[in-house]
Formats: C-alpha cells, sequence, structure tokens
C-alpha cells in the first residue's frame, strides 16, 4: 500500500475507536485500494524463458510488483490468445498453458495457480456493448500472461483473466473494443498488454541469442513506435501497417503489437507515460515495455 492511502486509513481510525479489529481494519484498507484508479501496462514478454531465468528484465517485474497498488483482479491480453471472435476466460481454475515448444523441461514444469472469476468474466461481458464477449472455458493462462505475471505477483493469489485477441478483425476493433474497457480500472482490475513492441523470430540472430543489440530497423521502428507513444499518436500506431519497412520487419504479424493497442485505448489524458525494460535482443525483438501511471498514484 502507497504511504499516503495508509495514512488517510490510520486518519480514520479515530471514528471507529480503539475497538477495532485488524479484520476491519484490512478491509478498510482493501475497499481503499479498490477505488483507486489502477494503472495499466504494456510488458515486452520475450523468450519464455524470462519466467525461469534470472536477468534485469524480471527484477523489473518484480520491483514493478512491489510498487504498484495490489489489484482486485487482473485482466491480460497475450499476444499468445488469438481467436476468432473475442473472449474472456471465464473459469474459476484457469490452468498453466505450456504453449510452446523444445525448452527445458523447467519451464514445462512452472505452474502458476492463480484463480479465475467467473464473476468479473461476466462483468466484463456486460460492459462491452459492441460485440459480443464470449465466456471461454478451455483455455486458462498462456505463457505471454505467466511468463511476466509469475514475477509481478510470485503468489499467484490474484484473479487472472485473460481477454483473446480476434485475428479476424482488424487494429481499429481492438483499440476501439478496449475503450469499453476503461470501468475496469476504476474497480481495481490491473489490465496488462504481454507482447513485443519489436518482433521478428524469423530475423533473429540465434548466435547472438542473448545479446542486447538490435539491427538498424529494429532500432529505427522502436524510436518511432515510442515517440508516437509519447506523444498520444495513437492514429500512427493503429496505422502500424502503413508507416513502412522498419514498421513491416518489426511487426511482419500483428498479434505481438496488438496489446499495445488495448493499453493505449485505455489511457486517461492525465496518465504519465514511462517506458522501462527499454533494451532490444537479439538483434529483431524488442523487451520495450510501457507504464501508464495515474497521476495520484
Ligand atoms: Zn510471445
Amino acid at each position: 500500500m502507497k504511504r499516503k492511502s495508509f495514512l488517510k486509513t490510520m486518519s480514520l481510525l479515530p471514528f471507529f475507536g480503539l475497538t477495532m479489529d485488524l479484520k476491519k481494519l484490512h478491509q478498510l484498507i482493501d475497499n481503499t485500494e479498490a477505488t483507486k484508479r489502477m494503472p495499466t501496462l504494456f510488458l515486452g514478454h520475450g523468450s519464455p524463458m524470462n519466467a525461469i531465468e534470472e536477468n534485469e528484465f524480471v527484477r523489473s517485474f518484480r520491483a514493478l510488483g512491489k510498487e504498484l497498488i495490489k489489484p482486485t483482479a487482473i485482466l491480460c491480453i497475450s499476444a499468445h490468445w488469438e481467436t476468432k471472435g473475442t473472449f474472456v476466460t471465464a473459469m474459476e481454475h484457469p490452468p498453466t498453458i505450456h504453449d510452446f515448444g523444445g525448452f527445458p523441461k523447467a519451464l514445462f514444469d512452472v505452474q502458476y495457480p492463480a484463480p479465475g472469476s467467473p464473476t468479473l468474466a461476466s462483468e466484463i461481458k456486460d460492459t462491452v456493448k459492441t460485440t459480443t464477449v464470449g465466456l471461454d472455458d478451455k483455455w486458462g493462462l498462456d505463457h505471454g500472461a505467466w511468463s511476466v505475471i509469475k514475477h509481478l505477483y510470485p503468489l499467484a493469489d490474484i484473479p487472472v483473466l485473460q481477454l483473446s485477441i480476434d485475428y479476424t478483425k482488424p487494429p481499429e476493433y481492438h483499440y476501439s473494443l478496449a475503450s469499453e474497457l476503461k470501468s475496469l480500472r476504476d474497480k481495481g482490475v490491473l489490465i496488462i498488454g504481454s507482447g513485443n513492441l519489436v518482433h521478428n523470430l524469423g530475423l533473429v540472430d540465434w548466435r547472438r541469442l542473448n545479446e542486447s543489440f538490435a539491427f538498424d530497423w529494429a532500432e529505427e521502428a522502436s524510436e518511432k513506435i515510442k515517440s508516437f507513444i509519447i506523444n498520444d499518436d495513437h492514429n500512427n500506431l493503429i496505422r502500424f501497417g502503413s508507416q513502412g519497412k522498419a514498421f513491416n520487419l518489426a511487426i511482419p504479424t500483428p498479434e505481438h503489437f496488438m496489446p499495445l493497442l488495448y493499453v493505449l485505448s485505455l489511457k486517461d489524458k492525465n496518465d504519465k507515460i514511462s517506458f522501462f525494460n527499454d533494451k532490444p535482443v537479439a538483434g529483431s525483438l524488442t523487451m520495450t515495455s510501457v507504464k501508464l501511471m495515474p497521476e495520484q498514484s
């Protein structure tokens, strides 16, 4: 809890008298936190190995988890759940999905047993008016979600839901759909887009897999994307397919970029934008992550 909200809570204590027990105090604190507007995040997830490796990227995720107000739930738009139609996971206990191949057993052994929230899933379905959001009972948490969320919240004690990306729809659809989810930010829900701003696996330099360097086009696209984000130029990001060669190489397929459009659409005009993990990897990937913080947090 932030110091300011703790002090605010403590200042209310005299009104409850000395008999107030700890349970009531916790309830009061929880309510104080849930009514604050939540930040929104785009997290560059990179290799699934980030789930179990120790490096600067996961250290940033861990620090971020400690810095943020504890959410009541997390809604993740992951690059790795593409569907025809839009769905939200609605099961009580989403399974940990190991949606990759060729990695060590230790990665397949990872479980992230966060609960789901059928109630919130129904609320999301009701909140979105322009399209029908299906309630899904077959997916769970893919590595786009758990490989990063496990570092933010290692106790897996916060309900996590995923919203799928409808691959049949254009970028405008996703940007517009996300704007309908904005009210969730005031209900304690942390919305996370998980992808990579520059993501071209076909051009990865496999001999320099653990090196931080970018090809010229990756550097150019990364700088332009960040500049559009800083200047709230969302139109040019929605039109990522018309930005020339560097963008075409950086975003050869849309799924890792699309979660950014969800996050930006949720932006309030007073949110403070900052970047972290802003580094390239293996020439054709960037781990750049974006944090949108409400002014008061
Ligand atoms: Zn990925």
